[in-house]
């Protein structure tokens, strides 16, 4: 989306449509630069609109001012305006104009829009916008929008948003593609794609991930002749630095195995490489902002498969990290390949934190539904300074407990551990616990489940900026805890 700055008085300015934010009971003072008849409309259209969250009028200005049409927008209760609703509200504005098939627009920013709020506008704006179009052939226009503004960094904080967005807006592009077009070697491929000064990319094939004993990756991807593959994405590594490293589970699709899973909602596990993708989304993003931290994308991706050479329910496979798990169900296969990423990185790069990102467990969505992603963390102040980002955010995440109890709920009878616990029973920590014994040294780490959150289900909340399929979420969660969290190196 091509989003400009501008600094011209409204009044001055040729669009198609000078749009105006609106508070329940405001009385805007802009009114006082329109007179005659316009004026009078808009007084008594004002007077007669709630002024709900998204409500939208349209006047025409019939040559009475240079703009052709004047848009209001409602924003609800101004006590009670959160980031969400102006992005929302600048997400459905952007269809308006999309649906009225205006080739432009323009926003008049608030005088009281403080930083958060300007972001917001940008981001519900382009991200409502995202249309995944490459298999249609006829595609939707994007507007160009103008942004009218008195903040001086207004160009700063665009700028920003948009290379957030670029993020969001990556990771879904990836997430929505089939499963006959993306594969584990496509992940690496499209990894490769990020590839800058700053920026490296290791791929590790099929033979490496044998010989390096990665069995929880390799049993699960050998079910499938779209071989596994662990992808690293190192940022602005730096000796006598310790990286953090974020990890996301791409299974590029999950049949269960030979545990096979219903054929109900079954093409919908295109979407089990999300946490990989979001990796992708927020490697992308790190790179364009020029973040000053050092960070390693990791990536674990395999197709889960029934087949000859199919890993068993019943198998007793070596981790990486040389505990024995034995394999109840192969439908639980996301913890297998994460446990080895997560093992892997800790070993080779003494991190700073471990943050995963899963389509892990259906029980999250049991737990806590579609909007809120589960997350547990072995680490008080990690926790905190996330629960803070997905509050700036708005993609909201909530911390579930995990403590020896559920760490003994995955004990086998007859190996050290085992890849499900009882049945209807905490799936989502046991899931966690299952990852928990994969950190050695005490380093600090969260794993975030989005099987709930990263695309949408009949039960996702409607947001303007969320359009069918993928989400992205996490992307914008994930930015906001690197730029605004001090890492202790
Ligand atoms: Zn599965």
């Amino acid at each position: 989306m091509k989003i400009t700055e501008q600094v011209e008085d409204p009044f001055r300015k040729q669009t198609n449509a000078l749009c105006y934010f609106i508070n329940i009971n405001e009385n805007p003072k802009w009114l006082v630069n329109i007179h005659g008849r316009l004026a009078e409309t808009l007084k008594q259209i004002i007077k007669n609109t709630e002024w709900n969250e998204g409500e939208i009028r349209i006047i025409n200005t019939h040559g009475l001012i240079i703009a052709d049409r004047i848009i209001l927008v409602g924003l609800g209760n101004k006590k009670k305006l959160k980031s969400d609703t102006v992005r929302n509200t600048s997400g459905k504005l952007v269809k308006e104009i999309q649906h009225i098939g205006l080739n432009e627009y323009t926003v008049i920013i608030p005088e009281d829009f403080n930083e958060i709020l300007i972001q917001s506008v940008v981001e519900g704006a382009e991200l409502s916008t995202y249309n995944f179009n490459k298999y249609k052939t006829n595609k939707k226009k994007i507007p160009e929008l103008f942004i009218l503004g008195h903040n001086k960094n207004i160009n700063t904080i665009i700028d920003k948003a948009k290379k957030i967005n670029s993020g969001v807006i990556f990771a879904r592009d990836i997430a929505n593609l089939p499963p006959n077009d993306c594969t584990p070697s496509t992940m690496a491929k499209i990894s490769e794609t990020l590839t800058n000064d700053k920026l490296k990319c290791r791929i590790l094939s099929k033979n490496y991930i044998k010989k390096q004993n990665l069995n929880g990756i390799m049993s699960v991807g050998m079910g499938s002749k779209n071989e596994p593959k662990l992808i690293f994405l190192e940022y602005n590594l730096k000796k006598n630095r310790k990286p953090i490293i974020i990890i996301g589970k791409a299974v590029t699709f999950d049949t269960g195995g030979i545990s096979l899973k219903p054929s109900e909602k079954l093409d919908e596990m295109k979407f089990d490489k999300c946490g990989g993708c979001v990796v992708l989304g927020i490697m992308k993003s790190v790179s364009e902002l020029e973040l000053p931290i050092s960070i390693v994308g990791v990536i674990p991706t395999v197709e889960n498969m029934p087949g000859g050479s199919s890993y068993r329910p019943g198998d007793i496979i070596k981790m990486y990290n040389g505990k024995m798990a034995e394999i109840i169900n192969t439908d639980a296969e996301g913890r297998l390949i994460l446990s080895d990423a997560i093992s892997y990185s800790e070993k080779k790069y003494s991190p700073n934190s471990i943050i995963d990102f899963a389509t892990l467990t259906g029980a999250c969505i049991v737990a806590l539904g579609t909007n809120v992603a589960g997350f547990v963390a072995n680490d008080s102040y990690l926790a905190t300074k996330l629960n803070e980002s997905a509050e700036r955010s708005d993609e909201d995440i909530w911390r579930l407990p995990l403590n020896d109890d559920y760490m003994n709920m995955i004990k086998s009878d007859i190996a050290d551990i085992k890849n499900t616990g009882p049945k209807g029973s905490a799936g989502t920590i046991t899931a966690a616990a299952f990852l928990a014994y994969s950190i050695s040294n005490n380093t600090p780490w969260a794993h975030v489940d989005i099987a709930g959150t990263a695309w949408t289900q009949p039960s996702t909340k409607c947001r303007s900026y969320n359009s069918k399929g993928a989400t992205g979420f996490g992307v914008r969660l994930m930015i906001d805890y690197l730029i605004n969290t001090e890492v202790k190196n």
